[in-house]
């Protein structure tokens, strides 16, 4: 936890910092950066462990945290480009102007838990090759990965103070929203911070770009590959614990009245489930971990008791109070969970579980499941399955969310494109990451020169060589 001193001292030297490395240039950004990549690369697996020990994940889903952020490391290798602004020439006789892309200082960016990796190399890298300094919040309950990234980033040839790491909770956050130093604040989280971050860093005139919470919605119509899809929910539904911002928390059932249609999917979905074994990342053979913490499985539980017990919903697959050996069986283990016969005014529907329990709405045509996913605040995710690729279409037209996907269960997009979360899911004006990311990070100044020409111009030195001799 910082002081308010060490959190000043950290601020200036990031003001020092970014006042000599938007001057460095952006070929010797770039080299930072592929270096950086290259030390991720080479240190992916101990990164993989250090997070999956700290955090619960499994060593695989560690694996893909690392390698969705080395991604956009990759990006940010292309600083030149990035960097790029543009340029008219002639637009009054001897007169060009051109539009520089120039850093914007001191930036920030706050955590969460859950991508201990991938989040913070959605920040600084591009932060830091597009020329700013950055101040980096990473989640209090795993900072490890945020440590041996900064370390990899100095080794790197990153200067002292271009990457300054703070470390604490609701005050620190305060702090960065308040500091005129800071110009831009990058969160990631939940909605009670984000709301509460976006508009005090705004109210301060900061840029704010703030990725919040999520219900991703899949749409299955009943004329998908029943396999492939159940295989794709399971996945998304219940890897990564539920803890992920793109999980699937809801599935809807296309049935055009014919309920068969949803047990079928729900039967398979469930077979797949129960497969699945609960336990320690420290056990290759274990498919979910535990949540982050027990007031994170006490809150699960509590949604899933309310919707079942006063609400009316059903259990299709209940793994909730999963049984583990000792020393295990105290830990904040929850496993697969299916939810059936959910109405949108169920706490289970209306909540973001953060755990592997996904709710099935059974609805009968897909304009009805269009509405539903439209009428629902959050605009994270959500995915189509289907073999109609005109349904498909249709879909993809009509729906107001951020990132979708046909046949793809989690359909974040690579860094050539941004993470366009909308709606409930985003605060803000510029997306993380993409041409977005480099928008945000940068701010555009027009330079207008004149320089008319006349036949004496760069003559006069001649000039002044011929006087001396005659
Ligand atoms: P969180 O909001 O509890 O914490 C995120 C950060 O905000 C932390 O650094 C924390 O210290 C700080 N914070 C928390 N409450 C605060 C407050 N009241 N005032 C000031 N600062 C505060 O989120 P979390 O539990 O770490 O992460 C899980 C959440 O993040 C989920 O809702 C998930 O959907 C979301 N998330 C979203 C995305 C996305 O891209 N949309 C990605 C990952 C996670």
């Amino acid at each position: 936890m910082c002081t308010p001193q060490e959190f000043e001292d950290a601020v200036a030297g990031a003001k020092e910092a970014a006042a000599t490395w938007r001057h460095v240039p952006v070929s010797a950004r770039q080299r930072v950066m592929l270096k950086l990549q290259q030390l991720i690369n080479e240190n992916k697996d101990e990164l993989a462990k250090s997070i999956s020990l700290e955090q619960g994940k499994t060593i695989s889903d560690a694996h893909g945290d690392v390698f969705r952020g080395l991604e956009i490391v990759e990006q940010a290798c292309a600083a030149g480009w990035l960097s790029e602004g543009h340029c008219v020439h002639n637009v009054a006789r001897g007169v060009d102007t051109m539009a520089i892309r120039e850093p914007l200082g001191v930036t920030a960016g706050i955590c969460p838990f859950n991508f201990p990796a991938m989040v913070p190399l959605w920040m600084f890298p591009l932060a830091a090759a597009t020329g700013n300094s950055m101040v980096l919040k990473p989640s209090e309950k795993d900072p490890g990965a945020t440590m041996m990234l900064a370390e990899m980033a100095t080794e790197a040839g990153l200067p002292p103070g271009v990457l300054q790491v703070v470390h604490g909770a609701h005050d620190v956050v305060n702090a960065i929203c308040d500091h005129p130093t800071i110009k831009a604040v990058s969160f990631v989280g939940g909605d009670a911070a984000g709301k509460h971050i976006y508009s005090r860093a705004c109210a301060n005139g900061k840029r704010a770009q703030v990725n919040m919470g999520a219900k991703n919605h899949a749409v299955v119509l009943p004329d998908a590959d029943p396999e492939a899809t159940a295989k794709a929910l399971a996945g998304a539904a219940f890897g990564a614990a539920g803890q992920r911002c793109m999980a699937i928390g809801v599935i809807v059932t296309v049935t055009g009245g014919d309920m068969g249609v949803r047990d079928r999917l729900v039967d398979k979905l469930a077979q797949l489930g129960d497969s699945l074994k609960v336990g320690p990342a420290s056990d290759d053979a274990t498919d979910v971990g535990p949540l982050i913490s027990p007031e994170a499985k006490q809150r699960a539980l509590a949604i899933v008791e309310k919707s079942v017990g006063s609400e009316g919903a059903k259990l299709a697959l209940d793994r909730r109070t999963v049984a583990l050996e000792p020393p295990f069986d105290k830990g904040n283990f929850f496993g697969p969970t299916i939810i059936t016969d959910v109405t949108p005014d169920m706490t289970c529907y209306r909540e973001e579980i953060f755990a592997p329990a996904v709710s099935v709405v059974a609805v009968n045509t897909l304009d009805d499941a269009i509405s539903l996913l439209n009428a629902n605040p959050y605009g994270n995710g959500c995915g189509i399955f289907t073999s109609s690729g005109s349904a498909a279409r249709h879909f993809v037209a009509n729906v107001d969310v951020g990132q979708v996907g046909v046949n793809v269960p989690i359909p974040v997009p690579v860094p050539y494109f941004s993470f366009t979360g909308s709606r409930g899911s985003f605060h803000g004006d510029l997306n993380f990451y993409g041409k977005n990311g480099v928008a945000f990070y940068t701010q555009y100044k027009t330079v207008t020169s004149n320089w008319k020409f006349s036949a004496s111009d760069g003559m006069s030195g001649l000039h002044g060589v011929g006087a001396s001799q005659s």
